[in-house]
C-alpha cells in the first residue's frame, strides 16, 4: 500500500513539476516582452528626437543623414514591434497551457486524497484485521506442544509462509505431486507429522480439520 501511494505521489509530482516548468517559460516571455517593449519606446524617442531636429538642420545633406537615422530607428520600430506580437500570441500558448495543466493538477490532487483516504482506511482495516490474527495465533501457538510447534516455524519460513499443506484427490495441495497411498493412511493413524515426500511440508486431510 504505501508503494501505492508513491505511485500515486510520483505521478502528481511529475504534473506539478510540468505546470512550474510551463509557469517558468511563462515568466521568462513576459520578462522579454518587457524588454522588447522598453526597446520599443526607445526607438520610439529617438524618432521623435530626430524628427525635431530635422527644422533646425542647415543643409540638405545634414537632411539626408537625419531622414536616413529616421528611417533606421522605423526599422528597429517594426522588428520590435512584430517581435512584441509574437511574444504575446506565445504567452497568450503559455497562459493556456498552463491553464489546462492547473485544471488537470487540481482534478489530480482531489482524486490522490481520495486515493489517500480510502487506502489508508484499508490499511487501518488490514492492521486491525493483522492484529487480531497476531492475538489469535499467540493464543493458538502456547497450546501447541513446543518441538512441534519449532518444526512448524522452520517449515513455514522455509517455505514461503506456507507449512501445512491439505491433500486433496491424492495430491499435495503444496507441490501439487501425487501422495502415495501408504502416505495418506499414515497420515490417517495421527501418531506423528508426516511431511511431503517433495516439498516437506506437513500434510494434512479434509477430515482432519475441525471447525
Ligand atoms: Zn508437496
Amino acid at each position: 500500500m504505501p508503494a501505492r501511494m508513491q505511485e500515486f505521489l510520483t505521478a502528481f509530482e511529475a504534473k506539478k513539476a510540468k505546470l512550474k516548468s510551463i509557469e517558468e517559460n511563462r515568466q521568462k516571455l513576459m520578462l522579454r516582452q518587457k524588454d522588447r517593449e522598453g526597446e520599443l519606446a526607445s526607438k520610439e524617442e529617438g524618432i521623435k528626437k530626430s524628427q525635431s531636429q530635422l527644422g533646425q538642420l542647415k543643409t540638405n545633406k545634414d537632411y539626408q543623414v537625419k531622414m536616413t537615422e529616421i528611417e533606421g530607428f522605423k526599422a528597429d520600430k517594426s522588428i520590435f514591434e512584430e517581435e512584441i506580437l509574437k511574444l504575446m500570441d506565445d504567452n497568450e500558448a503559455a497562459k493556456r497551457d498552463a491553464d489546462i495543466e492547473k485544471k488537470n493538477l487540481e482534478s489530480e490532487e482531489k482524486s490522490f486524497d481520495e486515493k489517500k483516504s480510502a487506502l489508508a482506511s484499508r490499511l487501518k482495516e488490514i492492521e486491525g484485521l493483522l492484529s487480531d490474527l497476531e492475538g489469535k495465533r499467540k493464543m493458538l501457538a502456547d497450546s501447541v506442544d513446543k518441538k512441534i510447534l519449532e518444526r512448524y516455524e522452520h517449515i513455514l519460513h522455509g517455505k514461503d509462509g506456507l507449512a501445512m499443506v491439505m491433500v486433496k484427490d491424492n495430491s499435495c495441495h503444496g507441490c501439487f505431486l501425487k501422495v502415495p497411498h501408504q502416505v495418506i493412511n499414515e497420515i490417517k493413524m495421527h501418531e506423528r507429522l508426516i511431511t511431503c515426500e517433495i516439498c516437506a511440508r506437513i500434510l494434512y486431510l479434509e477430515e482432519d480439520l475441525v471447525s
